[in-house]
């Protein structure tokens, strides 16, 4: 078969099985197959793919047509311009997380100690310590699979950082300037009606934020003033209906100063507040 005639034929199958976006999928999962770009496949449609090129990619378009998440697939996420490993241990980093760090790193100074609470695949951390100077980081997640995954992209990137396997603050030591957490946060009765991609293959631990959506906001922020330095920050990535909810839970706390920041779609999408 032809660069074209795989396309084609993965978009089709792609499409039958409801895939949001076929067109698109089919041809990164082709480009990823054939080690190739986008502007070569459309210049060299009429060449002709391997038969163990066709056969890897009849393969993969089989595995994304049973909605495997197309990253699952390809093992990567981009986020904050930077390569990350995923696989099914972390949640695939959002585009609405970049929010978060953006936010975080408006407030960064040289030198300050950051923790990152349920840190799956370490994107967040790694991009604060990336785009700051000498400042530490610990990243705390209860999935040990998950830290493994999060230790394999600071190595890969070459940036240091402290893994912690803890429930929550159980296991944290010290104090930090900057507490930021992506907790799960999907009300337990939304879950049935996600997305097959996000429902049957991204973990559950990584989003389920039980009957309200908001357990891990009120045990983190109950826990963190311990945690913080005076002074310190909170910052939450929350769901688009959660703003109202997690401001009263930090203000309940005495966090000061509680700030509601919107994604690009106009929805909230964090919340952040000061230690006095
Ligand atoms: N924003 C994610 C989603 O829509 C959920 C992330 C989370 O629960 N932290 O799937």
């Amino acid at each position: 078969m032809t660069y074209r005639e795989c396309y084609e034929t993965g978009r089709s199958i792609l499409k039958v099985a409801g895939v949001s976006e076929a067109d698109l999928d089919a041809r990164l999962l082709l480009e990823y197959i054939c080690g190739t770009d986008r502007n070569e496949l459309l210049v060299h449609g009429e060449r002709r793919v391997s038969e163990e090129q066709e056969y890897r990619y009849r393969d993969i378009i089989k595995k994304r047509a049973k909605r495997i998440p197309l990253q699952y697939l390809t093992g990567y996420q981009e986020f904050m311009g930077l390569d990350f490993l995923v696989n099914e241990s972390v949640l695939i980093p959002r585009q609405d997380t970049e929010i978060l760090v953006e936010e975080v790193l408006k407030n960064l100074r040289d030198g300050f100690s950051i923790l990152d609470m349920c840190t799956g695949s370490g994107c967040i951390l790694l991009s604060l310590l990336r785009y700051s100077n000498d400042c530490t980081g610990v990243g705390v997640d209860l999935s040990g699979e998950a830290l493994e995954v999060a230790a394999q992209n600071a190595e890969r990137l070459g940036i240091e950082a402290q893994w912690l396997n803890s429930d929550l603050f159980d296991q944290v030591c010290g104090s930090f300037e900057i507490i930021v957490s992506n907790p799960p946060y999907i009300r337990t009765d939304v879950i049935a009606g996600l997305e097959p991609e996000v429902r049957d293959h991204e973990p559950l631990s990584a989003l389920d934020g039980a009957s309200d959506g908001l357990s891990f906001y009120r045990r983190i922020t109950a826990d963190s003033t311990a945690y913080l330095k005076g002074g310190g920050m909170l910052f939450f990535e929350i769901g688009y209906d959660q703003a109202e909810a997690v401001r009263q839970l930090m203000e309940r706390n005495g966090f000061l100063d509680v700030r509601v920041v919107k994604d690009y779609a106009g929805l909230d999408r964090v919340v952040f507040g000061t230690k006095p």
